[in-house]
């Protein structure tokens, strides 16, 4: 697509992060966005080189921080389609803070997370999503305490949009990021992302295995349901992909405050250099 850039993705061969980026730029593509209209903020991980590999605006911002980062880019020019991508220990660790608020702020911007359940780019210690039981450098008897899980966090939050995918299912990985992309607010997909070197408990297999698919549930599964929403969420003995939770009358936080156009001007008292950065961006 328009989106890829010259440069060689430096992932291992077979990591999951190659799925999660070609379904972010078919999404992005299908959704009729370009190049020149989008916006990709990145923290720090191997799922932070994403900026340099798609071709558009990016930023490959600070450990954690990529979502304050997008909110300031949605607000000063709310005509960018914003994506932030990360990883989970990015984003559940020591992003965990600023990802509460991101959710409850509802800022219209779609936050990939590749979630392999490891720090690949440190070389394997356990991460924030890590199960109990997962052995690893820093974790040699398992990890003893509970994974985070962030489809909870984010309903607890306040969440407007909840989804999970995986990255090996291209079609539906794609279908769930256009309708993230789709969505007024902020949305969270949560993508599973297998790390083939560090990882080999939360493998492709295991997820093939594992994951129920909300399109083939007898029942079927209404989004905009929220006790329906709920049951699904809060059931940590499955993983579900698709969207599962989706508040229709969601309205992006940019819009409530009246934000209608791109910011031309630095307000008074910003730091000096900052105009050059903002015309860098436009
Ligand atoms: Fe992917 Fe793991 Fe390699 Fe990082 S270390 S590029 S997450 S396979």
């Amino acid at each position: 697509t328009d989106f890829k850039s010259d440069k060689q993705p430096t992932w291992c061969p077979g990591c999951g992060d190659f799925g999660t980026m070609n379904g972010m730029m078919k999404a992005l593509a299908n959704t009729g966005n370009s190049p020149d209209d989008t916006f990709i903020c990145a923290g720090i991980g191997c799922s932070g080189k994403i900026g340099t590999y798609m071709h558009s605006y990016a930023l490959h911002g600070v450990h954690g921080r990529a979502l304050p980062v997008g909110t300031g880019v949605k607000l000063a020019n709310p005509d960018l389609e914003v994506m932030v991508a990360g990883g989970d220990g990015d984003g559940y660790s020591i992003g965990a803070g600023h990802f509460i608020h991101a959710v409850r702020r509802n800022v219209d911007m779609t936050y990939v997370v590749m979630d392999n359940r490891i720090y690949g780019l440190t070389k394997g210690q356990f991460s924030p999503t890590s199960r109990e039981d997962f052995e690893t450098s820093t974790s040699p008897e398992g990890t003893k305490q509970s994974p985070v899980h962030p489809l909870a966090l984010a309903m607890a939050a306040g969440g407007s949009f909840i989804a999970q995918s995986f990255s090996s299912d291209a079609m539906r990985h794609t279908e769930i990021i256009e309708e993230a992309i789709e969505h007024d607010g902020f949305s969270l997909v949560n993508t599973y992302s297998p790390c083939v070197t560090f990882n080999d408990v939360d493998t492709y297999d295991f997820f093939r295995d594992s994951l129920i698919d909300l399109e083939d549930e007898e029942e079927e599964h209404d989004p905009t349901d929220y006790d329906q929403a709920r049951e699904k969420i809060m059931d940590f003995d499955n993983i579900y992909q698709g969207v599962l939770y989706q508040d229709d009358d969601s309205v992006g936080y940019e819009k409530r405050l009246g934000i209608d156009e791109p910011m031309n001007e630095i307000p008074d008292g910003a730091p000096e250099g900052a105009m050059d950065l903002v015309r860098e961006f436009y």
